[in-house]
């Protein structure tokens, strides 16, 4: 997230909390004040961090989702993983992955973040003082995707990576510029959504409104993540022009079509799994002509499955994630919707629980196609070992959650649904859209590594 133009520091946290779901990890703010940069970051939600009762003119914050360099353990790490970061003039955060890292440089970094702040620092050098020439630089060398926002002086820039992976958005009002991953932000900040960073583009604000924009990678078909429509992006939020809530709901219609293709009895209920699927499931019971009822409710008090440390740490939360409407389950046919099945894990204990409650049939449905393959994109699947769709068939699936019956999106449904052409699917189809990652796979084919490294955090020749 950046900001351009008066706003108090706390108004600035707050806007950060919109993006806590995008990364629970670690979360930053810096700022610009008379010249000098100041930050504060902390472990875990943005809701920690700790401001001064004052405002500033460009700000930065950042949510981390640690894809790159490990886990923040303690306080005094926050420094070498957390972003922003900074170099002279220089400050940035990102959204994204850079997948050559070990391959282009022997210098050790902390995470991807630290590595693109010193390396566009070097390259800005280089092309005296020129953000669009030290950009079109930076392109040759890295590969992945990188959603950037960063101050130099007084400016602040955004820059999108070509296949436009991640999603960034920017508005303008009057005294503010505001630019975010997700539109959300920019409501709250009474900033009228003006569009996308086209991939490739880089857009440089200065104070009283003014907007440079440079065309400085131009690739013809991009790759936008499907997950973000998936998973990733609140419901509110609008990417590509497409509102996140409604991509949901068309999922769910078109998972009622391959419902009926299979002749089940009917359920009683459709029940989502909190809180992603629940557009789903609205649309699915509006489908099957049956009611929807959220007999599974979240525990609000633990992060997401999906962003814990470890497989341990992971099962332990799933194990406290939801409370049963006790009530409502026993002799029902049960309809359950879920965003994804990466592990198994949860949906294996929502078929438990729901069974021990006494449920006569539990259907498990997913908005999401079978995701069999690792991302080296922004989400930390990053080998195929961590994925269930890689390791066994389709009803191999269904029997180790224990379902009647276990139905998945298909990939017409589901691009069909988000309504655009140009994404990446790769998770889904091994179709890795930049040269590296396909280096990547074809050198884990032949020599799967240490089991303890992301496939992305070897050296490919
Ligand atoms: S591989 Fe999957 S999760 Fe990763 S960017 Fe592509 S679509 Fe998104």
């Amino acid at each position: 997230m950046g900001i351009l133009g008066e706003c108090s520091l706390a108004t600035a946290r707050e806007l950060l909390l919109l993006l806590t779901h995008r990364g629970q990890d670690a979360s930053g703010l810096l700022w610009r004040d008379n010249g000098e940069f100041s930050e504060s970051k902390t472990m875990g939600s943005p809701a920690g961090i700790d401001v001064p009762d004052t405002t500033s003119t460009l700000i930065l914050g950042s949510t981390r989702y640690p894809t790159s360099g490990r886990r923040v353990v303690s306080n005094d790490e926050l420094d070498r993983f957390v972003g922003p970061f900074r170099r002279g003039q220089l400050a940035l955060t990102h959204n994204g992955n850079i997948t050559n890292i070990p391959s282009i440089t022997r210098d050790r970094y902390h995470c991807d973040t630290e590595f693109i702040t010193v390396l566009l620092d070097q390259l800005i050098d280089k092309n005296d003082g020129s953000l669009p020439d030290a950009f079109r630089e930076f392109d040759q060398f890295v590969d992945g995707a990188y959603s950037l926002v960063g101050l130099l002086g007084d400016k602040m820039f955004v820059y999108r990576d070509p296949h436009g992976f991640k999603p960034l958005v920017f508005g303008r009002a009057p005294g503010r510029i505001v630019v975010a991953s997700e539109s959300t932000v920019l409501d709250m900040a009474g900033v009228p959504l003006e569009r996308d960073v086209y991939p490739g583009e880089l857009l440089i604000f200065g104070h009283g409104g003014s907007m440079e924009s440079h065309s400085i990678s131009q690739n013809e078909l991009h790759s936008h993540c499907f997950f973000e429509y998936v998973y990733f992006a609140h419901p509110a939020a609008r990417i590509e022009g497409q509102l996140v809530y409604d991509v949901r709901f068309r999922l769910g219609r078109a998972l009622a079509q391959e419902f009926k293709r299979r002749g089940l009895v009917p359920p009683d209920y459709v029940v989502p799994v909190p809180d992603t699927s629940r557009p789903a499931a609205q649309a699915l019971a509006e489908e099957l002509g049956v009611p929807m009822r959220e007999i599974i409710l979240k525990n609000r008090y633990l992060g997401r499955t999906f962003i814990a440390k470890s497989q341990r740490e992971r099962d332990a939360m799933a194990k406290n994630k939801y409370i049963y409407l006790e009530d409502k389950i026993a002799g029902k046919n049960i309809l359950v919707v879920d965003d994804s099945i990466v592990r198994g894990t949860t949906a294996k204990m929502i078929v438990a629980d729901l069974r021990r409650r006494g449920a006569s049939k539990v259907y498990f449905t997913v908005t999401c196609p079978p995701q069999d393959h690792p991302c080296y994109y922004g989400i930390d699947i990053s080998t195929s070992s961590e994925l269930i769709a890689a390791e066994a068939e389709e009803e191999q699936i269904a029997e180790f959650i224990g379902a009647d019956a276990l139905i998945y999106q298909t990939m017409n449904g589901l691009v069909n649904a988000i309504g655009l052409r140009d994404l990446c699917l790769a998770c889904l189809n091994g179709e890795y859209p930049t040269e590296h990652a396909r280096r990547i796979r074809a050198a884990v084919a032949t020599n799967a590594g240490p089991p303890e490294s992301r496939d992305y955090e070897r050296v490919i020749e």
